[in-house]
């Protein structure tokens, strides 16, 4: 089933000049990048877009290192995409990660794990809408 989902380059693999890796590794899986923009969260936003972990122990954690530096976010459109995208970005763990998967290669801490991927259909839609308009995908 065609579908949509959100990708977002994180602070730790911009300031890492991992912009252009993440990218080329999407493009050459087939995974088609119907919106992208650069965009610097608050920590509020960051607690918004982060908020079925309210409650963690790592939301605070993780929301200040999301609204840390600029991220890159993209709509990835196509057959299946949140399940294939998820398997191109590796496990949330970088050591249990598959090798080959961007953060079994990038990844330096399970916290600063370069890359997000939606996890469902449900949540791919309130992140998309978090970040883009409708105007905004291609
Ligand atoms: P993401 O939602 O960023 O794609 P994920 O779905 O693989 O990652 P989640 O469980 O949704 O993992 O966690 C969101 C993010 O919070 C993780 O990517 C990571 O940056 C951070 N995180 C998750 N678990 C931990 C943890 N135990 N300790 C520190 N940070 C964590
Ligand atoms: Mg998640």
């Amino acid at each position: 089933m065609k579908e949509r989902t959100l990708s977002i380059i994180k602070p730790d693999g911009v300031s890492r000049d991992l912009i252009g890796e993440v990218i080329r590794r999407l493009e050459a899986a087939d995974l088609k990048i119907t919106a992208m923009k650069m965009i610097k969260m608050t920590k509020e936003q960051a607690k918004g877009f982060y908020r079925v972990h309210e409650g963690k122990p790592f939301y605070e954690s993780v929301t200040r290192f999301m609204s840390s530096g600029p991220c890159v976010v993209m709509v990835l459109e196509g057959e299946d995409v949140i399940k294939r995208y998820r398997k191109l970005m590796g496990a949330t763990n970088y050591k249990e990660a598959e090798p080959g998967t961007i953060r079994r290669e990038f990844a330096t801490d399970i916290e600063k794990n370069v890359v997000h991927g939606s996890d469902s259909q449900e949540n791919a839609l309130f992140e998309i809408n978090y970040f883009f308009s409708e105007l905004e995908i291609a």
